[in-house]
């Protein structure tokens, strides 16, 4: 397993460490969930690995697994305590896809038919040819990972 690190100028670093307060929902040896303070609704958590890394870029495959492992039952659990029918999984890298905390996270928000949330989500398409180059330029990067 990846060695845990620390920042010591990082809040979920330090709400990790105990150095801040959090109302803590879950935590296990790699990864630690609790209430976000600024709710989009009322349960919605963040799940963030107990070492520091800054973005999903760079997150060790090991601690994306033991975060993957635990997403269901964190959905689950917002699911049934939030008395939510839906659950978005948000995950912001970079500030200009709205990361403020540079501590990887995921966001757990409980949905329900009327709580009037909603995306900016502009559908585009492609030009003739275009999804068929993009897709042979992702298989030729996956590839070499
Ligand atoms: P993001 O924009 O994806 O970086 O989201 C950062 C989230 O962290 C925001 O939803 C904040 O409300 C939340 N946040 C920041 N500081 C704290 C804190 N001390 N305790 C709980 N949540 C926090
Ligand atoms: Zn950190």
């Amino acid at each position: 397993m990846t060695t845990q690190s620390t920042q010591p100028d990082c809040v979920f670093c330090r709400i990790v460490a105990g150095e801040l307060p959090s109302h803590e929902v879950y935590s296990d040896d790699h990864v630690f969930a609790f209430l976000d303070i600024g709710p989009v609704a009322a349960g919605h958590l963040l799940l963030i690995p107990k070492t520091h890394c800054q973005n999903i870029v760079d997150l060790p495959a090991d601690v994306a697994s033991a975060l993957g492992g635990v997403l269901p039952s964190m959905a689950r659990a917002v699911v049934d305590v939030a008395g939510a029918s839906g659950v978005n999984i948000l995950q912001n890298n970079g500030a200009c896809a709205g990361q403020v905390v540079d501590h990887v996270h995921f966001h757990l928000i409980p949905r329900t038919d009327d709580d009037g949330l909603g995306f900016r989500w502009r559908v585009g398409g492609y030009e003739a040819g275009e999804a068929e180059a993009l897709g042979q330029k992702f298989r030729e990067n996956l590839s070499q990972k």
